[in-house]
């Protein structure tokens, strides 16, 4: 079924949703804390948006969960967009072929965590945003509201507390960082921020809507611009090589959009100038990618043939 311009997306949804239903794993959904082990596995929702903010969804779409990483992509537009390049002067953009939390490049490479999207990188942003806003999270949290239009959006008070409660890993490299000037806030701030900017809940509808911006190269659902053309490329880009934990090229491979996936069982991916999609499925692969999700986006882009490439 390839995508004709007269198609909408209603059906191919329905049709995933289908073949989705008899996959026979889904994998385990994330038990470092226990609003994430709850989860059952089996729920899948998935969701699609076109650049006027027309919206299709199936299943759960509009099931709130939890969106843990994938805030990553906004906190770090949110910060590229005030302090544009300096930023690369304290992360950088290559993907690490390393886990997630992964402590073992920061020593070689004097504090530069690799890329924005491993919990390293992703720290040295939000500390970034919080010095140039005084509340990163609250600076995530509005821009999340506005651009999905659903003002009761929030923060999951019981899994940051849980974040924080298991955060000896993300507090280790916040220290480590700062040792090497790489981190500007005191590391119990930071890590304040960064927990509540990982317990944001939205449904794949209120994330596809959200990263609409990176679809329209730059402009938000309002019209103003966010991100340059150049800043949307680059966010792109490194959600296509960094986004998907040590599973970007898999991931790349298989689906060949832009994507950023969160261990809650979320990702989002990008079609620039088309639309964009979420979905989410709470079991897990063993690199933390959710298996019906990357399963069902593999589906779209091959049934569609929406893809960058
Ligand atoms: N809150 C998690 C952590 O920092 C985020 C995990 C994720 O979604 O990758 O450990």
């Amino acid at each position: 079924v390839i995508m004709s311009p007269s198609m909408t997306f209603q059906p191919v949804l329905e049709r995933i949703a289908g073949e989705i239903e008899r996959m026979p794993g889904r994998g385990r959904a994330a038990d470092y804390i226990p609003a994430l082990a709850a989860c059952d596995p089996r729920r899948f929702g998935m969701a699609v948006a076109e650049l006027d903010g027309t919206v299709y969804g199936v299943g759960d779409w509009r099931q709130p969960f939890s969106t843990q990483s994938i805030t990553k992509v906004f906190t770090l537009a949110l910060d590229l967009a005030r302090e544009g390049d300096e930023l690369w002067e304290h992360v950088g953009r290559e993907p690490s072929g390393n886990p997630f939390n992964s402590l073992v490049q920061l020593e070689y490479e004097s504090g530069i965590p690799r890329n924005p999207f491993i919990n390293a990188g992703a720290l040295v942003v939000t500390d970034r945003l919080q010095t140039r806003t005084g509340d990163a999270a609250g600076e995530l949290l509005a821009f999340l509201r506005a651009e999905s239009g659903n003002p009761s959006l929030d923060f999951d008070k019981e899994v940051a507390a849980s974040e924080s409660a298991h955060g000896d890993r993300n507090a280790a490299l916040a220290h480590f960082m700062k040792s090497y000037g790489n981190i500007d806030n005191e590391v119990p701030v930071l890590l304040d921020q960064y927990f509540r900017q990982c317990s944001v809940m939205a449904s794949c509808a209120d994330l596809a809507l959200a990263a609409g911006f990176l679809a329209r190269h730059g402009s938000r659902a309002d019209g103003s611009r966010l991100l340059t053309l150049t800043q949307a490329k680059q966010v792109n880009a490194v959600m296509l090589t960094c986004g998907t934990y040590d599973a970007a090229g898999e991931f790349a491979y298989r689906v060949g959009l832009p994507g950023k996936s969160g261990v809650g069982g979320g990702i989002i991916a990008i079609v620039p100038g088309r639309c964009t999609l979420a979905v989410w499925s709470p079991g897990l692969d063993e690199r933390g990618n959710s298996v019906a999700g990357v399963a069902a986006l593999d589906r779209f882009t091959t049934l569609t043939g929406v893809s960058v490439f």
